[in-house]
């Protein structure tokens, strides 16, 4: 690891400057690709397909069309039969308005030993790790298993290109995916659905504003119903939970309506995202949705607008967590915190439709995510890179 970190670092700056917004992915896959082919892997592209993916109720609603937009899936043979996936998705958020950032979103600096960017932390740290790590391992053994290693798009979004590659991959026995859990090993997840409230009035001329309803008013009733079930979401939580504050967190992303201060507009549309526990389906969710929403607008609609992800718990005690658990205090000295997280992730398909028997969030440390000046510790990849190539070596 230590040999090969600088390569890594150059690795991760050229991956931080691909603006790999959703529908400009490729600028990332496109480095990746050369690095896993620099390692011997094999490479397939697997673009996803809606057909397929409707087929798949853990799947999210596609918001753009996927041609020319691909996932990977390599494969590095071990000495063994078993397999093993490393998964990590390339797709950033924007980083607008870019100038309120200090650093450059899109420029890799780095200063005091912190490589700032959008997608530094979240998650293209994380992908630096795990191909540092087969690197190393591959330097020193090769390991048992098969090395799996899966970079894929639409993780912010809708979840369909892990899915995707999960199902172009073979079965693996274990998986880990390097979101920046700043060395905690995570093995849950809320669950997380995401909408549109479309709200729909008579418009018309402001002088008469007072006589009709005006659905960016009615956004706030709309906004406070969603409070009410936020509230008791969380009054009930999922055991993994029990010592999380306010596990399932609403958020309300977006709020479009109207353009002039003279008219009442047709039409508002707020998109949420809502946090839901593993006891409760993302369909289930959305009818609760649908009825607190009822209550407060009655006109209004709601329609599902990506996400639709099943919480999920992985045994922690499962021989690949317990491995990797184990591995982190040797280097480390110290026992990994082992969480729940309170956003969703792709792990949750190697619970369902993959049922892998031990799978865990695992990556460096790093702050800001879908922020400004989002940044990633150098040094935390190296340690991560580390564990994970120790146990890339041990696992079969
Ligand atoms: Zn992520």
């Amino acid at each position: 690891v230590d040999e090969r970190f600088d390569g890594t670092v150059e690795f991760l700056r050229e991956l931080v400057c691909a603006p790999s917004l959703i529908c400009a992915e490729e600028s990332a896959q496109a480095v990746v690709e050369r690095r896993m082919l620099d390692m011997g892997f094999s490479v397939e592209s697997v673009v996803p397909d809606v057909e397929q993916l409707a087929a798949q109720p853990e799947s999210g609603s596609p918001l753009h069309p996927y041609e020319g937009r691909r996932n990977l899936v390599g494969q590095l043979a071990g000495s063994g039969a078993g397999v093993v996936t490393l998964n990590g998705h390339v797709d950033v958020v924007t980083a607008e308005p870019h100038e309120l950032w200090e650093h450059d979103p899109y420029g890799g600096e780095i200063h005091d030993g912190r490589m700032y960017g959008r997608g530094a932390a979240d998650m293209k740290g994380g992908v630096a790790a795990m191909l540092l790590a087969i690197e190393a391992a591959h330097a020193v053994g090769p390991p048992s298993a098969t090395v799996v290693y899966q970079s894929v798009i639409e993780e912010e979004t809708t979840g369909n290109g892990a899915l995707t590659a999960g199902l172009a991959s073979p079965a693996p026995g274990a998986a880990l995916i390097a979101e920046p859990t700043n060395g905690g090993v995570y093995v849950a997840a809320v669950g997380v659905t995401h909408g549109r409230v479309t709200i729909t009035g008579p418009a018309g001329h402001a002088l008469s504003a007072d006589q009709r309803v005006n659905p960016i008013d009615e956004a706030y009733g709309v906004i406070a119903a969603l409070r009410e079930l936020e509230a008791q979401l969380n009054a009930a939580p999922d055991p993994e939970f029990a010592d999380v504050e306010h596990p399932y967190v609403l958020n309300i992303g977006a709020l479009h309506a109207g353009d002039m201060p003279s008219s009442t507009p047709a039409e508002a549309q707020l998109d949420f995202r809502l946090g839901i526990p593993r006891s409760l389906t993302p369909a289930a969710a959305m009818r609760r949705v649908e009825e607190a929403v009822a209550r407060v607008s009655p006109g209004a609609t709601v329609s599902l607008r990506g996400q639709r992800a099943h919480g999920y718990a992985f045994d922690p005690e499962a021989p690949f967590v317990r491995l990797l658990r184990d591995t982190h205090e040797e280097v480390h000295g110290a026992p990994p915190l082992v969480g729940s997280s309170k956003g969703g992730n792709d792990l949750r398909f190697f619970e369902r439709p993959f049922r892998v028997p031990g799978a865990a969030c695992y990556g460096p440390t790093g702050g800001a995510y879908h922020g400004l000046d989002e940044w990633v510790d150098l040094a935390s990849i190296a340690d991560v890179a580390t564990v994970m190539a120790l146990v890339l070596l041990r696992w079969n």
